[in-house]
């Protein structure tokens, strides 16, 4: 694995573009800047991994469009040190930003051929999360509560044990919606029982599905 000259180059105009299109938080941008986004796509496609948009990845899942990993972390203002439980691992690159955030990061993935190729990838390029294979629906109460959640699946609700899961005064993001269209939706955690939910335009994401799968 290499990242040469010029794939810094194309990483530098995709930074630009999705500034252009809205991403102000400057720490988001310094993030996506470092990390070698053709690492977690098959080598065949490298030439698209500096385009803002989504790809497969296999195990019919894609690594999501770049615009919105960072639309997904600069709305969740995810600050050094916080615990983020994120809920699809995938190929990992939503992992590594956060970490890159300064993020102590709980990853959970559903299906086993994922976990085990981002795990590899990660570890090699010197990421270091707490990686669960496992049913993000319920989330990971034991080393909860969490500072933020991020859920990188469409999903029709927010399951209530992740929000059992969250700090007060923390904050989840998630897609919410059928799955042909989803609507990004912020839940800030007020009190035991109350949160304040913010809506922030519509996505397309693959689907939050229950149980983990071999
Ligand atoms: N964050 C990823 C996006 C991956 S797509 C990236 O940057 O590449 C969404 C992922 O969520 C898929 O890998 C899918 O298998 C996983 N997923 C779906 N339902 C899940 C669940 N209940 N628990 C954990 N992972 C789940």
């Amino acid at each position: 694995m290499q990242d040469s000259y010029r794939h810094k180059g194309l990483r530098k105009n995709l930074v630009e573009e999705i500034r252009l299109k809205g991403i102000s938080d400057q720490r988001v941008l310094d993030a996506i800047n470092r990390i070698p986004r053709h690492f977690f796509m098959d080598s065949g496609f490298i030439n698209f991994a500096y385009k803002d948009s989504a790809f497969p990845i296999g195990a019919g899942q894609t690594i999501s469009q770049p615009y919105t990993v960072a639309f997904q972390t600069q709305l969740l203002n995810v600050q050094p040190h916080e615990k983020v439980l994120e809920i699809g691992t995938g190929s990992g690159y939503q992992t590594a930003v956060l970490i890159e955030m300064g993020a102590n990061v709980f990853t959970i993935e559903r299906q086993k051929e994922l976990y085990l190729k981002s795990k590899a990838l990660l570890e090699i390029m010197g990421y270091r999360p707490h990686f669960f294979y496992g049913d993000g629906y319920i989330g990971m109460p034991s080393y909860g509560p969490y500072n933020k959640i991020i859920i990188t699946a469409g999903t029709p609700e927010i399951p209530e044990k992740l929000i059992e899961q969250l700090d007060i005064g923390g904050k989840l993001i998630a897609p919410v919606g059928d799955k042909n269209s989803q609507v990004m939706t912020l839940v800030e955690k007020i009190s035991a029982t109350e949160s304040k939910i913010t809506k922030h335009g519509n996505f397309i994401f693959v689907p939050l599905l229950k149980g983990v799968k071999q």
